[in-house]
């Protein structure tokens, strides 16, 4: 389990920033409003394997999370069928992933990418990186 990028959320309603997410490429804790300066919630994203297949049978994306209640309200699951043998599950959660559309084709790619490196017999697999661009074209406010 790695932490990776994060987003974080200040919590005081009466911060102009109360409830947005802010991305952070590097997150440190603890989170600071950039807007108020107080501290907020640091959310990092993460992800776990489990099972001892070489091949991931299962993705599951834990998404739309409530800096509030700090969980997420949503999971979807991508299953590889036709693969016999040992389960292998990769669970992803991630704050930048709003809705259910973003974390569909997050977990097709997930499951594509990791399928493609442990046939090339990789160990250690990586989710694909968003590149900057892509967190600004989708709506996300990028400090660091
Ligand atoms: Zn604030």
């Amino acid at each position: 389990m790695r932490a990776r990028r994060g987003a974080g959320y200040c919590l005081k309603q009466d911060c102009s920033g109360f409830g947005q997410p802010f991305l952070l490429m590097r997150p440190s804790v603890p989170f600071e409003c950039p807007v108020c300066m107080r501290t907020g919630v640091l959310e990092t994203e993460r992800w776990a394997r489990t099972g001892e297949g070489a091949l991931v049978t299962e993705v599951r994306v834990d998404f739309d999370f409530d800096p509030e209640r700090r969980r997420y309200r949503k999971r979807t699951l991508k299953v590889e069928r036709g693969l016999e043998g040992r389960r292998s599950v990769v669970t992803l959660q991630s704050p930048l992933i709003d809705t259910r559309e973003q974390a569909i084709r997050v977990a097709r790619r997930l499951l594509d990418t990791l399928n493609a490196r442990a046939r090339f017999s990789l160990r250690d697999p990586t989710p694909a990186k968003a590149t900057r661009r892509d967190l600004i074209a989708e709506g996300w406010t990028v400090l660091a």
